[in-house]
């Protein structure tokens, strides 16, 4: 019998709920561990908290003596809650967050113990950063890197530990982690839309950009994952056959959630809670297994920070439940994958969302025009957005016929496609005062009864409009949300300047009037970016005919997708924006490209391992019970036993067939992966990863599964399809 496979059963059948404590007013509990604008209006100075806003605001700079109070105060309030450590918080390049303790136990020169923390700490540190990915650029520069304190995003307590979120970047400038150029492209989305927005409203000064993500997960029993090898070390089931039951009855979707995983999602909630995370919503997702969390929408760079935090709590608070989460994008073949939903919009100082409509015509001209433009950006620069989302894990929903394609389009429901087509035979020029009043009252002045009664739906859709904000598809659910939310407000800051600059250019040297030169561009933009509008299914082969026909991109594979990430129109408009230079921008694609090998090595060598020393020895184990069963027929019945045996006789030959394929496949793929990191480039290693690995993955697989048909399930030793989904 196989052992392992079944004590986990046994351990996981056996499981009783964890019981949790949760208090019922969860406002009581909110932002109980972040040291916010609140705590520090308590803790400090009128000129340390003035000071703190002008850097959140307006990314003032905070001076070494602030820093010094505002590092006092906030060490005395973590003590206060049993903190006994702090540490720069940060998002290296490695796709998860880093930290590194240090005690705020201190000895001063003679020799006393205290607790120290002082604004040098808070502000800036150097963590031991060589082993980080760096792309080349450290060894390039021979510089080591350092973290500085992000004030935009509060410090928190966590477990025992006072955690500064924080950039991380080398002593000669060079960002290498996620954050930093995230807070350049909200900068410069918030110049762009605010000098936009100004047309319409003269007291805005700033814009925010808003994040609402929505995570989706899947939670399998801990002793059942760690008897997976495959889900230990890679994240995803690299063999197992099908369950006779998968998700086609669709009676998981929204279901009632079982006791042990609502135990699981209470007490998760109530961490998010002391930890600042607004989370509103929880739900049983369509695969058997799978969840969904979504929160309450923030500022984006703040939203990026939570999303990175709570997979970590995620993963922790399972842990105490006996569950491991499952953050890779196809955790299983033949069930729906994970995603994570960016929900995204832009949103006024003055408390206006630039993508919601509005009450009266102009502002309903605002809308339009940050509507518009955002259309018009993703237009232009749909192959970052699709180089954005891409990973290893991602090449398995987008362009594997699952939910969303790899071809970038956006859905708008077919009112605003109405409403875009009346707006696109304005005429050139001035506008008739009846052409205006028209306009106004029939198109631009009845959005808000559109939108209201807006039911339209398109989930095969990668950026869809959803009523108020835009919804960004395509990210994997193990991504980091800040890499497709800094290329989605650069974009979207580039089109604006443009915008702006078109606008002002009608106005002054052809004396249009301010809304007339509006609805000019508008026009302009409505014809040019038609191409990236579409209403249909996204799924199959007419979508994907239409789309090369219109130039979209279908870059169906990772390598493939990045490449756009260093074009000429990339590091233009990066650079232009001053948020990352190209030696940057080549740098984070080679990490990427290397990534991906690494991932596809680490895959190929344990199904290698998997398949040649679990499945294989349990099939020729079982084999010879067959060959037993054919002797023994054959001394009883040494006449007709080939008759007899004729079953046996054929399933000792398939498992031998299977066994052979297997091997050689196996030997293959070694070699393939040798030629592979062999290649010097990472583009080219890359590429060899997908072309000649991956398919070798799929044949090794294929046969495995097979073998798992074939053997006797009482030795098969690998936690079955049904045991993984099923155990609740
Ligand atoms: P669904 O898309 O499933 O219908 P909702 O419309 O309630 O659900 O919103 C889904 C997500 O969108 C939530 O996480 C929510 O916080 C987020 N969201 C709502 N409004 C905005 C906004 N203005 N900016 C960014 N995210 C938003
Ligand atoms: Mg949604």
């Amino acid at each position: 019998m196989s052992t392992l496979r079944f004590y986990a059963l046994r351990d996981a059948v056996n499981r009783q709920p964890i019981e949790t404590h949760e208090s019922t007013r969860r406002s009581d509990q909110f932002r109980k561990q972040v040291f916010d604008l609140d705590k520090m209006t308590r803790h400090l100075t009128q000129d340390a908290v003035q000071a703190t806003e002008n850097a959140i605001v307006k990314g003032k700079k905070i001076d070494r003596a602030i820093a010094d109070q505002i590092a006092v105060a906030m060490k005395e309030w973590a003590i206060g809650l049993g903190a006994t450590h702090y540490t720069h918080w940060f998002q290296p390049l490695t796709g998860s967050t880093a930290e590194k303790h240090d005690a705020f136990f201190d000895i001063n020169s003679r020799g006393d113990s205290l607790e120290r923390f002082e604004g040098g700490q808070l502000v800036q540190q150097e963590p031991d950063a060589s082993s980080f990915p760096h792309g080349g650029i450290r060894n390039t520069f021979e510089a080591r890197g350092y973290t500085a304190w992000d004030p935009s995003s509060p410090a928190f307590i966590y477990g025992t530990t006072l955690c500064i979120p924080t950039i991380f970047v080398s002593y000669t400038g060079e960002a290498l982690d996620h954050k930093t150029p995230l807070l350049r492209a909200l900068q410069a989305v918030d110049q762009a839309a605010t000098d936009v927005a100004r047309y319409f409203d003269k007291n805005v000064s700033k814009v925010n950009a808003t994040l609402g993500w929505e995570q989706e997960y899947f939670l399998i029993d801990k002793a059942l994952a760690a008897s997976r090898p495959d889900i230990m070390m890679a994240g995803r089931t690299l063999l197992g056959h099908a369950s006779a039951k998968g998700q086609q009855l669709d009676d998981h979707y929204f279901g009632s959630i079982p006791t042990r995983v609502l135990n699981y999602m209470k007490d998760l909630e109530s961490e998010c809670m002391l930890l600042g995370i607004p989370v509103k919503t929880r739900h049983n997702e369509v695969a058997p297994n799978q969840f969904e969390l979504a929160p309450i929408f923030e500022e984006a760079n703040l939203a990026v920070d939570h999303n990175s935090l709570i997979m970590d709590v995620m993963d922790k608070v399972a842990d105490r439940h006996h569950f491991k989460v499952l953050f890779h994008e196809k955790p299983f073949k033949g069930i729906n994958g994970s995603g994570k939903h960016n929900n995204w919009s832009l949103a006024t100082d003055t408390g206006i969302n630039l993508l919601s409509p509005g009450t009266t015509p102009m502002k309903n001209l605002q809308f339009l025009t940050f509507f518009v433009n955002t259309i018009m950006a993703v237009n232009r620069y749909e192959e970052l957005i699709r180089a954005s989302v891409a990973s290893a894990g991602n090449d398995h929903r987008l362009g594997a016929n699952e939910a969303p394609p790899a071809i970038i389009s956006v859905f708008i429901g077919s009112q605003l496609t109405e409403v875009l087509n009346e707006l696109e035979k304005v005429t050139e020029g001035k506008l008739s005062p009846k052409e205006k009043t028209d306009l106004k009252l029939n198109v631009v002045g009845k959005i808000p009864e559109i939108l209201l009664d807006n039911t339209d739906r398109n989930r095969t859709s990668p950026f869809a409009f959803t009523g108020n904000k835009f919804e960004l598809r395509a990210v994997g659910s193990s991504a980091n949300c800040a890499l497709p939310m800094t290329v989605l407000n650069a974009i979207v800051a580039r089109q604006l300047i443009d915008f702006k600059k078109e606008v002002d250019q009608l106005i002054d040297q052809q004396g249009l009037k301010k809304d007339d030169a509006i609805f000019n561009v508008l026009r302009e933009y409505i014809t040019a970016s038609k191409r990236i509008r579409f209403e249909g299914d996204g799924y199959g082969d007419p979508w994907r005919e239409e789309a090369a026909k219109r130039k979209l991109s279908n870059h169906v594979s990772t390598p493939d997708a990045l490449m756009a990430s260093t074009s000429t129109a990339a590091i233009d408009l990066y650079e232009g924006l001053h948020i990352l230079n190209q030696v940057e921008l080549k740098a984070r694609q080679e990490i990427q490209f290397e990534e991906y090998a690494l991932r596809l090595q680490i895959e190929g060598r344990v199904l290698g391992d998997v398949a040649r020393n679990h499945v294989i020895p349990t099939a020729v184990q079982y084999q010879n019970v067959l060959i037993e069963n054919v002797e023994g027929l054959k001394s009883i019945f040494p006449d007709s036993y080939e008759e007899i045996g004729a079953q046996q006789i054929k399933l000792i030959r398939s498992i031998s067939g299977h066994i052979a394929k297997i091997h050689s496949n196996i030997d293959e793929m070694v070699e393939e992966r040798k030629q592979a990191n062999g290649l010097d480039d990472g583009f080219s290693r890359a590429t060899a990863y997908c072309r000649n690995v991956r398919p070798l993955l799929v044949d090794i697989r294929y046969h495995c599964d097979k073998l798992e048909l074939l053997v006797d399930d009482e030795i098969w030793p690998l936690t079955k399809y049904r045991e993984l989904l099923f155990t609740k």
